[in-house]
C-alpha cells in the first residue's frame, strides 16, 4: 500500500460569462443556452465579491468555445461596449485584478482553444488557463459524443495547448473519461500530454474529467463513468506524466472513493466549485471539511493551492528529452 502523501486542491468561483456554445457536444449543457447569453460586467463584479466572501482562491472565467461566432453574443458585446470577445475577456481579467478585499486572487481562463497571439494577450491578466485535450478517439469525435464539434478536433486542440507554452500561459489540461472513448485512445491522449509536459514545461496538472450525465442533454441517460474505469485511467496517467505534474480528479464527483483514487495515483482533488459546495450546504466550509477530514485522518497532508505554482515555471527539458517528439495525434 502507498504511503499517504500530499494532496492539493483549490477553491474556485467559476464565473460563467457565456453559458452558451455554438458547438453541439452531446453531453454538454452549454449548447442548450440559458437566460443570459453574455454576463454583464456589473454581474462579473458581483460574482467576484461573492467568491471572495466564500474564500475562493481563484476565479475561473468560463465560456463555450469560440462564442464570438454567435450573433447573440455579438449583440451583447455591443451592449457591454466591447469591440470583440477578446476585449471582453481582457476587461473581465482587469475586473478580477482590481477587485478589492484581502489578498489578490488570480483569474484563470476556460474558454476553449486560442491561438498563440490570443494566449499572449490573455497572459497579461490571466495566471493560467484550462484546456482539455478532450479525446483523441475518432469515433467519439465524428459520430459519438462530440458530434464533429470543430473546436474539439484533437490536432487543433493540441496545437492550442502547445501555443499556450509560447505565451507563456500555464495550463491545466486533461481528457474526458467515459464518453465512449476506447481505453487505447485514453492511453494515447495521456501519453501525448506527458510528452507535451516534458517538452514545454507549462502543464501544471492533468485532469481526468469523468462523464456525468446532465439533464436535457442528448446523453442524459448515458451511464456515468464507473469507478473501475477511473482507477485505471488514473494509473495510466501516472505512468505517462512527469512526476511533477499531478494527476487531478474532481473530488466532488468521487466523494465516497477518494482514498481509492489517491491510492491509484491521483494527487490533486481539483478545483472545488464554490457554487456547487455552497448550493448543497449553507456553509461551503462545512462541505470542505466533510470532504477533506477523512483524508487527513488517513494521514494525507492537505494543501490548498491557488492557481500557482504557476509563477515559477517548471523546466523539465533535459538531455533525455532532446529527441522527444510530440507524436502526431492520430485520429484513427
Ligand atoms: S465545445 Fe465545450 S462548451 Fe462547447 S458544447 Fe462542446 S464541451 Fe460544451
Amino acid at each position: 500500500m502507498k504511503r499517504p502523501g500530499t494532496v492539493s486542491y483549490s477553491l474556485v468561483q467559476p464565473i460563467e460569462v457565456a453559458r452558451v456554445c455554438p458547438e453541439s457536444c452531446a453531453f454538454c449543457p452549454y449548447p442548450l443556452g440559458g437566460r443570459d447569453t453574455l454576463m454583464p460586467f456589473r454581474t462579473v463584479v458581483r460574482e467576484i465579491a461573492r467568491g471572495r466572501q466564500l474564500g475562493a482562491t481563484m476565479f475561473d472565467v468560463v465560456a463555450g468555445d469560440r462564442v464570438e461566432r454567435m450573433p447573440e453574443v455579438q449583440r451583447e458585446l455591443q451592449r457591454e461596449r466591447a469591440r470583440s470577445f477578446g476585449d471582453y475577456l481582457v476587461r473581465c481579467g482587469e475586473i478580477v485584478a482590481s477587485s478589492q478585499g484581502g489578498e489578490p486572487r488570480p483569474a484563470r481562463l476556460d474558454v476553449g482553444p486560442l491561438d498563440s497571439s490570443e494566449w499572449g494577450r490573455m497572459s497579461r491578466l490571466y495566471a493560467g488557463a484550462r484546456l482539455l485535450l478532450t479525446t483523441v478517439d475518432k469515433e467519439v469525435l465524428n459520430s459519438g459524443a462530440l458530434c464533429g464539434s470543430s473546436t474539439q478536433n484533437p490536432e487543433k486542440r493540441l496545437e492550442s495547448i502547445i501555443a499556450a507554452a509560447e505565451a507563456p500561459i500555464p495550463l491545466t489540461t486533461g481528457t474526458m473519461i467515459g464518453i465512449g472513448e476506447s481505453r487505447a485512445s485514453r492511453e494515447k491522449a495521456l501519453r501525448v500530454l506527458g510528452e507535451v509536459a516534458r517538452r514545454y514545461g507549462h502543464i501544471r496538472s492533468v485532469l481526468l474529467q469523468a462523464f456525468r450525465p446532465h439533464a436535457a442533454t442528448r446523453m442524459a441517460d448515458y451511464p456515468a463513468t464507473p469507478l473501475s474505469d477511473m482507477l485505471d485511467a488514473v494509473a495510466i496517467a501516472r505512468r505517462h506524466l512527469p512526476g511533477v505534474v499531478p494527476v487531478q480528479i474532481n473530488a466532488l464527483d468521487w466523494r465516497e472513493h477518494l482514498p481509492a483514487l489517491l491510492e491509484a495515483g491521483a494527487e490533486d482533488l481539483g478545483d472545488l466549485n464554490l457554487r456547487v459546495l455552497s448550493a448543497r450546504e449553507a456553509d461551503a466550509r462545512i462541505e470542505i471539511d466533510l470532504l477533506l477530514k477523512p483524508l487527513e485522518e488517513k494521514g494525507y497532508k492537505i494543501e490548498r493551492r491557488s492557481v500557482l505554482g504557476f509563477t515559477d515555471p517548471i523546466h523539465l527539458a533535459g538531455p533525455e528529452d532532446e529527441n522527444a517528439r510530440i507524436e502526431r495525434v492520430e485520429t484513427h
